[in-house]
């Protein structure tokens, strides 16, 4: 691996040449085509940003030069949606049967025994660092709300985008059943003051079941609170096997009914996959429709969707892609959870999540261009629109593979990849497990 290390000038000027980009990524024209969408180029490099990007042989500047040797070059990635308050709680509290019932309770006691403002930033940062050295550029996590942990964890998340400012872009939303609207209405009003002096989006997670009255109150509730106070708002959505589980459609049409300015995000959707095609067909044109932007979370919800002991799962529990990018709806992936009872797994390794969404969802043998849904796309989303792209005068924030096509790319997990951060190489070792022992156990 060592051997295939680059290494950089001592100067902030130089050339990354003989490179190949995903030409959805970026805007740069006209470069060779290189095959699968990518297209070959040479990287100018000046004072951390990217002051030019040209066809192989054609930049004419005088720098020194670092060879790519045809490997991909990918701007730094964007998590939608993590939750970075529950990650690497694993070793402490298991899921006890891998289901989505079975993490909600294991969470909850966590929470309750262990989620002080030490524990929470511990962790947290803990995986702020695995995503760093990754090579993602911005994160956005959920916080679980409730009750007297709002105190806790947005202060801790506060401090955290602080202290990461300038590396990685951090973004919170709150998390809570969407009835806490109206069952805790002090509380509730609480939260959104809290949400918004943080600057946060505000969110929750939707009744599980089929649409009821007490639903679309909950939800006309959340609306009102957002457009007030100037919030955009993000959902966890019908993550069910429950075929009758339609908050999406009814989320759609909170926006229309409401007039509602800001942004909202629809996250898992599981059921739509399940739903009858007219019924799927009608609901995602009503997505689209009302503007929503869906986020998929591939990896977690095969974990969790169409587990019961001993049976083996019948489907891949995740949304329809395919169909919502058809329709022109805005549709990323992202990580979802790190090491928690909601996922025993996974590292905040966009990669990763890329390389597996092209198996879960399939996004092999068509269009070129899905790399966006973990780049150009959740960057707009979050309202970041210089980040997830590859263009001149942005910052020189890339992940440099070895990998020469997107067959290389997703066949192997990339631990040889090189990190630039505004133009520098960093340390893309992933911090160390045993850190967390003191706060998780020792497995
Ligand atoms: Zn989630």
């Amino acid at each position: 691996m060592a051997s295939h290390m680059l290494s950089f000038p001592q100067t902030d000027e130089f050339v990354l040449s003989h490179a190949r980009v995903p030409l959805c990524l970026t805007t740069a024209s006209p470069l060779p085509a290189a095959g699968e969408g990518l297209g070959a180029c040479d990287l100018f490099i000046r004072g951390g940003r990217i002051a030019d990007i040209a066809a192989p042989g054609t930049l004419g500047v005088a720098a020194p030069v670092v060879d790519c040797d045809q490997g991909i070059v990918l701007p730094r990635l964007v998590d939608l949606h993590t939750h970075l308050d529950k990650g690497h709680i694993w070793p402490r509290r298991a899921n006890p049967d891998g289901t989505h019932g079975g993490a909600r309770i294991s969470v909850m006691e966590d929470r309750a025994a262990n989620w002080n403002a030490d524990d929470v930033r511990a962790r947290m940062d803990f995986a702020l660092r695995c995503a760093y050295a990754h090579g993602t550029r911005a994160v956005r996590t959920h916080i679980d709300s409730l009750g007297k942990q709002a105190a806790i964890s947005w202060p801790v998340f506060a401090e955290l985008r602080e202290m990461w400012k300038g590396r990685i872009d951090l973004q919170a939303v709150a998390l809570f059943p969407i009835d806490y609207a109206l069952d805790d209405e002090p509380m509730f009003r609480a939260l959104v003051a809290r949400v918004a002096h943080h600057g946060g989006v505000l969110g929750g997670m939707t009744f599980l079941g089929s649409v009821d009255d007490r639903c679309r109150l909950a939800l006309s509730r959340l609306f009102e609170a957002a457009a007030a106070n100037g919030l955009d708002l993000d959902f966890h959505v019908d993550e069910t096997d429950e075929r009758e589980a339609r908050t999406l459609g009814a989320i759609a049409d909170a926006v229309q009914s409401t007039g509602f300015a800001g942004r909202v995000v629809a996250g898992h959707c599981c059921s739509l996959a399940l739903a009858p095609d007219s019924e799927r067909e009608e609901t995602i044109k009503r997505v689209a429709d009302a503007g929503l932007s869906i986020v998929s979370l591939p990896i977690c919800n095969m974990y969790l969707m169409g587990r019961a002991a001993n049976r083996t799962p019948r489907w891949r529990g995740v949304t329809t892609v395919h169909e919502f990018a058809a329709a022109g709806v805005s549709v990323s992936v992202a990580s979802d959870n790190t090491r928690d009872p909601f996922y025993a797994y996974g590292d905040l390794d966009l990669l990763e999540v890329y390389r597996e969404s092209v198996r879960i969802l399939q996004l092999d043998h068509g269009k070129p261009d899905w790399l966006r849904l973990v780049a150009s796309t959740p960057a707009q989303v979050m309202g970041l629109p210089d980040h997830g792209r590859l263009e001149a005068g942005l910052a020189a924030d890339l992940i440099i593979l070895r990998a020469r096509s997107f067959n290389e790319m997703n066949a192997r997990p990339q631990s040889d990849r090189t990190v630039l951060v505004k133009g520098r190489a960093i340390d893309t070792a992933p911090p160390d497990y045993r850190e967390l022992d003191p706060w998780v156990g020792a497995p």
